[in-house]
């Protein structure tokens, strides 16, 4: 289900220009509007943080280290209900909505956690971390992506209203947690073998009748949650297939397919892709399509490894089916 994005007010908004980690100046693609106040105390803002944030992960999902800069600081209680019903309930601690031009968290979506790190500022040391994000969201398309966390109490603020002392066009450092990010990717990719292994079984007449496999077995909703990943599939799947998905998943693997990531026009991404059955759409960029080597092609937001290798060792857990619905759950295992 699609919430409703609901603007928000935030605390204060300053105009940005971005660098990445390389050094390498990128245009802001965003024309804020300053209304910063000073350290006094934080004015209302009454805009609203309505432009889009560049989702730097789905260009380059290597990113783990990106320098931009705060378009928007809110608190969390300041939020509509609705907005803040988006996140987890939030442990007993103030907490803040950022935005920012640009980020390389990965947004939960498609199945896939959020990322979690932190923001420091320039300059500073890594102990000098600012604000630490624990969730993040996207509430539609086009709204901002929202970065839920708190200050922490040995940052440097010197204003009780505003935990934060950015001064206009300051830039700040965004870091994700990498060991988190690796292992969510490769759940996420060893999802998409999965369904690659499935659809090549499925559509070959002899291995479809050998691990009984139905050939219009369909890929259904999947989510890839550490402890809690599987895939899912309308059509029955019998329970004695997992040996057969479990074999081909691994010779997959073996053969360390790559994976590439591409922008397609909705038409060839409607043509080629597995599950293209409710018809896919694409935004400004087209469709964004992960390619399993040349086995299958899903249109997808989400991070993924470079090479099938990365995953280690993808373990079949079991193959359930209820309501014409079959689960295939999974979990990813050192090599
Ligand atoms: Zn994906």
């Amino acid at each position: 289900m699609r919430r409703a994005f609901i603007p928000f007010q935030p605390l204060l908004k300053i105009a940005t220009t971005s660098i990445n980690a390389s050094g390498v100046h990128i245009p802001a693609s965003v024309s804020a509007t300053p209304c910063f106040s000073s350290k006094s105390g934080a004015r209302m803002s009454t805009s609203t943080p309505s432009e889009k944030t560049e989702a730097l992960y789905q260009k380059d999902g290597s990113l783990h280290k990106h320098t931009t800069t705060i378009s928007s600081v809110t608190r969390f209680s300041q939020l509509p209900a609705e907005t803040q019903s988006l996140f987890k309930a939030p442990p007993d601690a103030e907490l803040f909505v950022l935005t920012m031009p640009q980020t390389i968290f990965h947004a939960q979506g498609g199945g896939q956690p959020s990322d979690t790190g932190s923001i420091t500022k320039t300059g500073l040391d890594a102990s000098s971390v600012i604000f630490q994000v624990h969730q993040v969201r996207k509430p539609a398309p086009d709204a901002p992506i929202l970065h839920l966390g708190i200050f922490p109490s040995n940052a440097e603020s010197s204003d009780s209203q505003t935990p934060l002392s950015f001064s206009q066009n300051h830039t700040i450092v965004q870091e994700i947690d990498q060991e988190k990010r690796f292992l969510h990717s490769r759940l996420h990719t060893a999802g998409h073998v999965i369904g690659a292994a499935i659809n090549i079984l499925a559509k070959t007449a002899s291995s479809s009748a050998a691990s009984g496999i139905p050939a219009d077995v369909a890929d259904g909703k999947a989510s890839h949650y550490p402890g809690a990943a599987f895939v899912e599939f309308t059509g029955l799947i019998p329970g004695t297939a997992k040996a057969h998905i479990q074999e081909l998943v691994d010779k997959l693997v073996q053969e360390d397919l790559a994976v590439r990531v591409d922008f397609w026009t909705e038409a060839e991404a409607n043509a080629k892709c597995i599950s293209g059955a409710d018809g896919i759409a694409g935004d400004e960029n087209g469709v964004r399509v992960v390619e399993i080597g040349d086995r299958g092609s899903y249109p997808c937001g989400g991070t993924h490894v470079k090479t099938l290798r990365e995953l280690g060792r993808v373990v079949i857990r079991g193959v359930k089916r209820q309501k014409g619905v079959s689960k295939v759950s999974y979990e990813v295992a050192d090599a």
